[in-house]
């Protein structure tokens, strides 16, 4: 065959979705993408379905409704915000502005696998850098850093170990960057974090011309069917962004939505309050079954299994057949885990019981 892909694309790994239903299609309890437990406001919901009205219409190529709402909730410059179809466009079309066939683009060992995707989607060579314990370590980072590496893409909060640094340790990071290395700081889980010295990027971002900060509606805001995602950037980024996206990226009803979902702050105080009280409560019941349960800044918790009978693809199958889906992290190379969502009352009282099941059982 002539045709043929350019180096990288078929190295690329497809990304797998987590699944929604048991492997016979009987209903089950879905704890394997990270989705809202409360779901979206009530507010988003009306503003999609009166958008319904709409759908001859091209939407807004610019979201200027989306970034001024985003700009007066967040205080930062409309016209340096750009949105796109979930943040994972955004996350990809900065590997296609920035790197070249041959650049390095760095992320840690077990960091979201959408960055390894978008350097191999432009030919870029994936640089995955060694964690400390489960932790992005700064010092392993800058020491990667060659004359090639282009970006540095940074979860932080991660998917899917849940660690965090703090806002001093991306300071220290950006500090050690070569100006002309792209530091994209991933902050989809922003909203649940309660560390007190946790920072965005936003501020970075402001002081600096190689840092772009990645938010989110997939999260929080419970709209991961819709797609929509922002980024804020220096001003040079936003341009580029604004070249290269799709020129109509976020739909009429996505961005209604979106506007109407950050408006109900009540509804995002009453999602935090759930995350907080029941991972609390996930984590300390996870742990009475004997297992490793990791501190989490996210609404997911990582969970550690022992070699042998009760190991990771045992506790899978089980709670699978019992209508609980987890996710399988083998490939973030934590091939003894499983990521568990924060979920409704019900679904978190159910996983828990019936992880500790599996736990008594002998086999
Ligand atoms: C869920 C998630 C996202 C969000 O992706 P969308 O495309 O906005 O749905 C981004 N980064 C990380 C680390 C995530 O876990």
């Amino acid at each position: 065959m002539n045709l043929k892909p350019k180096p990288g694309i078929l190295d690329i790994t497809p990304y797998v979705g987590g699944r929604a239903e048991a492997p016979d299609g009987a209903p089950a309890v879905k704890l394997s993408s990270n989705e809202s437990a409360l779901g979206p406001s009530p507010l988003a919901v009306a503003a999609y379905e009166e958008a319904c009205r709409d759908l001859s219409f091209y939407p807004d190529g610019n979201a200027r409704i989306l970034r001024d709402a985003l700009a007066e909730l967040h205080h930062l410059d409309p016209d340096r915000i750009v949105c796109g179809n979930g943040s994972d466009e955004l996350l990809s079309l900065l590997a296609r502005i920035y790197a070249s066939a041959g650049d390095e683009v760095v992320f840690t060992e077990h960091a979201f696998l959408v960055y390894r995707i978008a350097a191999l989607a432009n030919s870029a060579v994936p640089v995955a850098v060694p964690e400390t314990d489960l932790r992005a370590d700064v010092d392993r980072i800058l020491a990667s850093i060659t004359p090639r590496t282009r970006m540095v893409y940074l979860a932080n909060p991660n998917n899917p170990t849940g660690s965090c640094l703090s806002g001093a340790e991306v300071r220290q990071l950006h500090a050690g960057l070569p100006p002309s290395v792209l530091l994209v700081i991933d902050a989809a889980y922003e909203e649940y974090v309660q560390r007190k010295d946790y920072e965005a990027g936003d501020v970075l971002v402001t002081q600096f011309d190689n840092v772009v900060m990645t938010r989110t509606f997939s999260k929080i805001y419970g709209l991961a069917g819709l797609r929509v995602g922002w980024a804020f950037c220096p001003a040079s980024v936003a341009d580029a962004l604004n070249r290269v996206r799709g020129p109509f990226n976020v739909s009429v009803p996505a961005q209604r939505a979106a506007v109407a979902a950050l408006r109900d702050r009540e509804h995002v105080a009453r999602s935090i309050a759930h995350n907080e009280t029941w991972k609390g409560w996930l984590i300390r019941s996870i742990r009475t079954s004997t297992l490793r349960v990791d501190d989490s800044e996210g609404n997911f918790v990582l969970v550690h299994f022992p070699p042998g009978a009760h190991d990771a693809k045992a506790a899978d199958a089980f709670l699978t057949a019992r209508g609980y889906i987890l996710r399988p992290v083998a490939n973030y190379g934590l091939p003894h885990c499983l990521r568990l969502t924060i979920g409704s009352e019900d679904a978190n009282r159910g996983v828990a019981a019936t992880i500790a099941d599996f736990m008594r059982q002998k086999q």
